[in-house]
């Protein structure tokens, strides 16, 4: 398999350590709100990077924190805590933020078939594990004191830019305006491992330590949860691009320097997903939920569906109607699928190597998530029966999460009864925006009557009337499908 790695900056063909076990690291939410669909689509893409390196055969031990400490509203350890930020704006407890969000991410996830990882721990789960890193580090000159708190000292590394060859003066990282540089740091990009002297006054939550009362800094937990659970060599890490400067960049810094060997072989990092406006981002205050897009009537799977079309290292622009391209391509998929009959013949051993090597060679390359699902239709095509084809839709679909045999199964059932109750002679009318609409269908069903009875300006005229009450109609093999528009 060949994974592009950011470190550096090339495909390489990916190999872990140990052959018997992949050990792979996600950046965790910060759960002071709710995930937007852009970070969904980080964790999309790092799914399906789980569910392929398993169907290819590897054994996975993934591992994610939930950030619910030391995350500062500015990546460069300024501004406000995000927790306590979320906590006032609710009137809550850090802790009962903490939960709330944290149980909102993984029912996001479980709508969207993200499996959650083998291991899930909390920031404030391991404060000891930062303790001995920060301790270590400063015994070996790699941090020190300054101020209250313990900072590391960018300057004693040959290379702190890993991902990009930027220098210093370029890569600062941004002091929003309003808010004060911290003077305590020696070099700019010098970075929090351990706070004593917050600005908050009322910080909830606080630890002791050697260097005082106090909490860690945010990347430290990244460091330290890894090692906790996966030691100290990492096979892959992953997360959203915004991640890699700086947050990466100083797990990568302290890592190493605590080590004193390489620690992780590969970086992976999710373009971002982006709206007209630009990126999307919690502090921008509006921002998509998938609550918000079940609200709008859209299945989560086909959000999934529309973020695996493209690669994840490019950006990904959403809007309502890119979504309702995918909506109205994932429909006409599942119809087609609904028309394979499972006893339609015996394993074709031959169709299903062929393509099997057309979908593992789509993911080998780089995680080819859209050439994957265009192994979809080759399968629909391809010169085979119907139980292989399914077979084969039900093991892709292992590795996609899209719901494809399900959504099928559905309309299967749906057909079935609509023929039982004698309403339509097996035609199947789908809604595939989740608003299903009983005299909308109705009048779909008189319009295929008419066509059946080739009066079609009688079958035009209920087109128009449905058109003008914002109803669009695609006609699919065994029926039709509508949305609201
Ligand atoms: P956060 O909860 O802010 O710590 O972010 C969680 C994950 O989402 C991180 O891996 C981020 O890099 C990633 N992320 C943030 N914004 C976006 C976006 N607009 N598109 C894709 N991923 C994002
Ligand atoms: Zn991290």
């Amino acid at each position: 398999m060949y994974l592009y790695n950011s470190a550096t900056h090339k495909k390489e063909e990916f190999i872990p350590n140990n052959p018997d076990i992949v050990k792979m690291y996600t950046c965790g939410p910060t759960v002071y709100h709710y995930a937007h669909i852009g970070n969904l689509r980080s964790y999309i893409m790092e799914d399906v990077l789980e569910k392929h390196l398993r169907y290819v055969g590897y054994n996975v031990k993934r591992v994610m924190n939930i950030t619910d400490v030391g995350h500062l509203t500015s990546d460069a350890d300024e501004g406000e805590d995000k927790m306590l930020k979320g906590a006032q704006r609710e009137k809550k407890s850090v802790m009962d933020i903490a939960k709330f969000y944290t149980d909102a991410f993984f029912a996001d996830c479980a709508k969207l078939n993200i499996k959650t990882p083998d291991v899930v721990e909390p920031a404030t789960n391991c404060i000891d594990e930062y303790i001995k890193i920060i301790t270590r580090l400063i015994e070996k000159e790699y941090a020190y004191l300054a101020g209250g708190n313990v900072y590391f000292d960018t300057s004693k590394l040959d290379r702190y830019y890993i991902f990009n060859d930027h220098n210093e003066e370029d890569l600062a990282v941004g002091v929003r305006e309003g808010v004060e540089a911290d003077t305590n740091k020696r070099n700019k990009n010098d970075f929090v491992l351990w706070f004593t002297k917050s600005k908050f006054e009322d910080q909830a939550l606080k630890w002791d330590s050697p260097w005082g009362v106090g909490y860690p800094g945010w990347h430290i937990e990244c460091s330290g949860i890894s090692m906790k659970h996966l030691g100290e060599d990492l096979d892959i890490h992953c997360g959203g691009i915004d991640n890699a400067f700086p947050h990466h960049t100083n797990e990568i810094a302290q890592s190493e320097s605590y080590l004193g060997h390489k620690w992780c072989n590969f970086w992976m990092h999710v373009l971002h997903l982006k709206t007209a406006e630009g990126k999307m981002s919690k502090s921008k205050g509006e921002f998509l939920t998938v609550s918000l897009l079940e609200e709008k009537g859209y299945d989560p799977l086909v959000y999934r569906f529309f973020c695996l079309q493209s690669h994840y290292r490019k950006s990904l622009v959403f809007s309502w109607e890119n979504l309702d391209n995918a909506v109205t391509a994932y429909g006409k998929l599942v119809s087609k699928i609904a028309q394979l009959r499972e006893d339609d013949g015996a394993l074709d051993e031959t169709a299903a190597a062929a393509l099997r090597e057309k979908f593992r060679g789509a993911l080998d390359n780089d995680l080819n998530t859209a050439l994957a699902v265009t192994v979809i239709y080759d399968v629909l095509k391809y010169a085979t029966n119907g139980a292989t084809k399914l077979a084969m839709i039900a093991e892709f679909d292992t590795v996609l999460g899209v719901g494809l045999i399900d959504a099928a199964k559905r309309e299967r059932e749906k057909a079935a009864k609509l023929a039982a109750s004698g309403g339509g002679s097996g035609f199947s009318v789908v809604c595939t925006d989740g608003a299903p609409d009983a005299t909308v269908e109705d009048l779909i069903r008189a319009r295929a009557e008419a066509k059946r009875a080739k009066n079609f300006a009688e079958a035009d005229r209920i087109r128009d009337e449905l058109r003008a009450q914002g109803v669009e109609i695609t006609d699919v093999a065994g029926g039709a499908q509508y949305k609201h528009i």
